[in-house]
């Protein structure tokens, strides 16, 4: 994990450096992709981690580095007993809990809304009765739905096109009105297409980087769902767990928001798939499927709100994260090993 400043001097909390010393942190979705990378960042600053997870996607094998550093705590965000235990003398709370995928989310709308949305009502209520300092949480930028506006902009979003990106856009409102009504301390980080070590490459609702590895590495030729030309703006699994730090030590003045959270640059699917083959050393042109519902046509992120209110700029280009990518998949062999049914889908970002 890259050590940057922080900005020192705008942190309002403490959070900055060594300001997570013996405090405890709680992360849900800690199994997860996302969520095991923030763990490291935590422990490594010293903070003392609770690690909520209930495996419906994640893995142990995500955490089993960090066992004896942490407290791991399995349990269910729809379950609010669980919530309250999990989130008792937490002073922040990094909620990362969900369930991933535009398609899933259309195969299974009720379950995506009973996690995304009942379960982090329940994060929001225990944290606010537990006196949590400030919740960051994961949003994504699918809540830009149909708007063809590009950049990306907060302010100017569209109607979600799936039942996921409504279940993130009701997440940024039930952080709204827990802001306004208890005047708790949130920060939303709407995730553009995070990928990076450790993201599933198996199952369904694979992530499209994965997915390309994977079947580069086994000779395969990748699917790609439409004519390739959908474009998407990838975010290093280092910079999303970077701006959560940030989030936590940012001035109170900057809660209450959701931030846009990505690498600041597009490239197409198409041209994905051609830099995960060289990464690999080649392999077969992809095969294109028809579109899947759901799937946003081009996302770009206005990084200025990000960068004036949470000092956030990326940091990994994407030339390096996939080589830092094709490494982690060429040690777990992904070809040889097949996981468990995976998070985000292309789209879902
Ligand atoms: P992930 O599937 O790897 O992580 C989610 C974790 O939440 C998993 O470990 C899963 O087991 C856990 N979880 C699911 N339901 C739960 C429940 N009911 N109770 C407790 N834990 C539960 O996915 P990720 O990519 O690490 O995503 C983390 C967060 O970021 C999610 O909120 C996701 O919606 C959001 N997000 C991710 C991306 C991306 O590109 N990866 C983009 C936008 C938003």
């Amino acid at each position: 994990m890259s050590d940057r400043g922080h900005a020192p001097g705008r942190s309002s909390l403490g959070a900055e450096k060594d300001g997570y010393r013996g405090r405890l942190v709680l992360v849900t979705g800690a199994a997860g992709f996302i969520g095991s990378h923030l763990v490291d960042a935590l422990v490594e600053r010293g903070a003392r981690v609770r690690a909520l997870d209930n495996l419906a996607t994640g893995s142990k094998e995500n955490l089993s580095h960090r066992m004896g550093e942490i407290e791991y705590m399995e349990g269910d965000i729809r379950t609010m007993e669980t919530c309250r235990r999990a989130c008792e003398g937490a002073f922040f709370v990094f909620h990362q809990a969900a369930l991933g995928s535009v398609p899933r989310s259309f195969a299974d709308p009720a379950t995506t809304f009973g996690v995304n949305v009942a379960g982090t009502a329940n994060v929001f209520a225990a944290a606010r009765d537990a006196k949590v300092r400030r919740v960051i949480y994961a949003s994504s930028s699918s809540v830009y739905g149909d708007s063809e506006k590009l950049p990306k902009r907060e302010g100017e979003e569209g109607k979600p096109i799936s039942p996921y990106a409504l279940s993130k856009a009701m997440d940024e409102d039930l952080a709204a009105i827990f802001g306004r009504c208890y005047g708790m301390e949130l920060i939303g980080l709407r995730y553009f297409n995070v990928y990076g070590p450790r993201q599933d490459p198996d199952g369904p609702y694979a992530a499209v980087i994965p997915r390309f590895f994977k079947a580069y590495f086994a000779g395969e030729a990748p699917v790609i769902y439409g004519d390739g030309e959908q474009s998407r703006d990838f975010t290093f699994v280092e910079d999303a767990v970077e701006a959560n730090l940030l989030a936590a030590g940012a001035l109170p003045a900057a809660c209450g928001r959701a931030y846009n959270v990505a690498g600041g640059r597009r490239i197409t699917v198409n041209e994905l798939a051609s830099l995960v083959r060289e990464a690999v050393g080649g392999g077969p042109d992809p095969r294109h499927e028809a579109p899947r519902p759901g799937d946003v046509r081009h996302s770009l992120a206005d990084l200025s709100l990000c960068a004036r209110e949470l000092a956030y700029a990326p940091a990994v280009e994407l030339a390096e994260g996939i080589a830092r990518s094709r490494r982690h998949y060429d040690e777990v062999s992904v070809s040889s090993h097949p996981r468990r049914v995976a998070p985000e889908s292309a789209s879902g970002g």
